[in-house]
């Protein structure tokens, strides 16, 4: 029998000593360990009467086991569906009832909220602790730690993966087992993991960077994690000289600046650095740089997706850019429905093996942003350079309009972070009486910083054109982001909403 995608990760190292998880306390799982957890997990899920095709919705926290139960759901057929850790009571409802799962396996602290979240859902509820404990893996114990795959073919869903909410509400992408392997694959070779890599992983798992990017492309590669159930800058310093890799989003990287024994002797000997899911500073890439002489590779993906660009890994890593559409990827510019010049903008559209296989019961969303020849919209606005690098400029949904004319928060964001005693900005639109959305920049100072609106706005004067010159400044201490270091725009707006009116 063929299971696709657990056969490409798994199938090579069954039996395999080779260490695959190494944890902080020192203990370290082999390939075989996991093979044999997982296994015990899959003949439980079917023991529980998941079928293939079933979802199993996981709302828990990084483990060894987290990721074998990830591995048991392949193995099984079932459909992977991990959900923020962050999300209250209330917002797994909607999941456990928009995703219908035969299983939800949640913290065991979560249990007394039981009613809260499972609402009349029929399924199975099974508990698992960031240490192991819990009724998922007693049951496990009890079962046999060798199993048959189910068969499972290119386009059978291996998970459906929620959006992170940045824009609205949450979508579940569905990821068929092709979609995940051919993405996986490519990124291996083209990031040129081995068997000999050891990626410190300190993202989490319920998202695709940590989850997909990270793991399968390890697995693929035969390599080792060292497994952090979250991001620590002085933990992930003492671990770093046994890494050969990190993956990190950018405020990984501007936490490790923040900490002064960071430097060269510490990072010099990585083989890569890879940074995404939000935009890298220019201004880090190169602190970054002066402080480790190491580049920082900046790639681009989505839920939706998996990873669509990438800086190169020989050659030019540019600063502020994505990099390359990835072999096997298709990608294009579009403007009012036909492809743009070079150098110009508008909205990123991808095509490829990589590309999902639909929202989850969200027909009409599915046939807004998936034509029917495979293109995918975005969403995303960006531009690809004479040189073929891919910038992303910013979100459609961000884009302001002000007096009729297009502002992208970016280009303002960027003369803004340049001035004294600014940390970094976000630059919005509210609504506005006369200019339909006015410009308002909520900027983070640097610590001990003392900025003034006005002083603020006067500098800004000769730098901007007057109609992307910010009406208002409102200083804060810091953005507010996600768990994924997503500057929370929608939510900024929402706090804001009243302030022209
Ligand atoms: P939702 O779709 O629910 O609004 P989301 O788009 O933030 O949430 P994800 O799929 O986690 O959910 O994030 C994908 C988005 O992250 C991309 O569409 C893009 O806007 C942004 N992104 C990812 N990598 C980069 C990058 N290197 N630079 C800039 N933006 C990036
Ligand atoms: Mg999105």
């Amino acid at each position: 029998m063929t299971n696709t995608l657990f056969d490409a990760l798994m199938g090579p190292h069954r039996g395999s000593e080779r260490v695959f998880l190494i944890l902080p306390d020192g203990n370290a799982l082999s390939y075989a360990d996991i093979d044999r957890l997982s296994a015990r997990l899959a003949n439980l899920l079917v023991a529980e009467g998941v079928k293939p095709g079933d979802r199993v919705a996981v709302q828990v926290e990084k483990s060894p086991e987290a990721l074998a139960l990830y591995l048991g759901c392949l193995r099984a057929g079932a459909v992977f569906l991990p959900l923020n850790t962050a999300y209250t009571a209330a917002e797994v409802a909607y999941f456990v009832g928009d995703a219908e799962p035969a299983m939800v396996v949640c913290d065991p602290s979560r249990e007394a909220q039981r009613a809260a979240f499972m609402g009349d859902s029929p399924a199975v509820l099974m508990t698992l602790a960031g240490d192991g404990t819990g009724s998922l893996m007693a049951g496990a114990a009890e079962m046999d730690d060798v199993q048959e795959p189910v068969e499972r073919g290119p386009d059978d869903l291996a998970a459906i993966l929620y959006t992170s909410g940045t824009t609205g509400r949450s979508k579940g992408a569905m990821l068929s087992h092709r979609n995940l392997l051919s993405n996986a694959e490519v990124l291996t070779d083209y990031w040129r993991f081995t068997a000999d890599d050891v990626l410190l992983h300190a993202l989490p798992i319920f998202h695709t960077h940590g989850l997909f990017v990270a793991t399968n492309v390890l697995m693929l590669a035969g390599g080792a994690m060292i497994w952090l159930a979250k991001f620590d800058a002085k933990q992930v310093m003492s671990l770093m000289p046994r890494a050969t890799s990190m993956m990190g989003v950018p405020t990984f990287y501007t936490r490790l600046l923040d900490q002064p024994g960071f430097d060269h002797a510490l990072a010099g000997h990585m083989r890569l650095f890879t940074s995404g899911s939000a935009p890298l500073l220019a201004e880090t890439h190169r602190a970054f740089e002066a402080r480790t002489g190491q580049r920082i590779l900046e790639r681009y993906g989505m839920t939706e997706t998996n990873m669509n660009t990438s800086n190169p890994y020989e050659g030019e890593r540019r600063a502020g850019t994505v990099g390359f559409p990835l072999p096997g990827v298709e990608l294009r510019i579009m403007e009012g429905g036909a492809e743009v010049a070079a150098g110009e903008i508008g909205t990123i559209e991808v095509r490829g093996e990589n590309v999902f296989q639909g929202y989850w019961r969200m027909p009409e969303k599915t046939a807004e942003e998936l034509r029917p020849d495979g293109w995918f919209i975005t969403g995303d606005l960006g531009l690809i350079d004479e040189g073929g690098y891919v910038s992303i400029v910013g979100r459609g949904k961000d884009l302001i309009i002000s007096g009729g004319f297009n502002v992208y928060p970016i280009e303002v964001e960027d003369v803004i972070d340049r001035l004294p005693g600014v940390l970094e900005s976000a630059v919005i639109g509210l609504p506005h009486p006369d200019f339909g959305e006015g410009v308002v920049a909520v900027i983070a100072r640097e610590k001990g910083a003392e900025l003034e609106e006005q002083a603020i706005i006067a500098a800004l004067a000769d730098r901007l054109a007057k109609f992307k010159q910010p009406k208002r400044v409102i200083v804060v201490d810091e953005l507010p982001r996600n768990t994924m270091g997503k500057v929370q725009k929608a939510a900024l707006r929402k706090e804001h909403e009243g302030l022209f009116a």
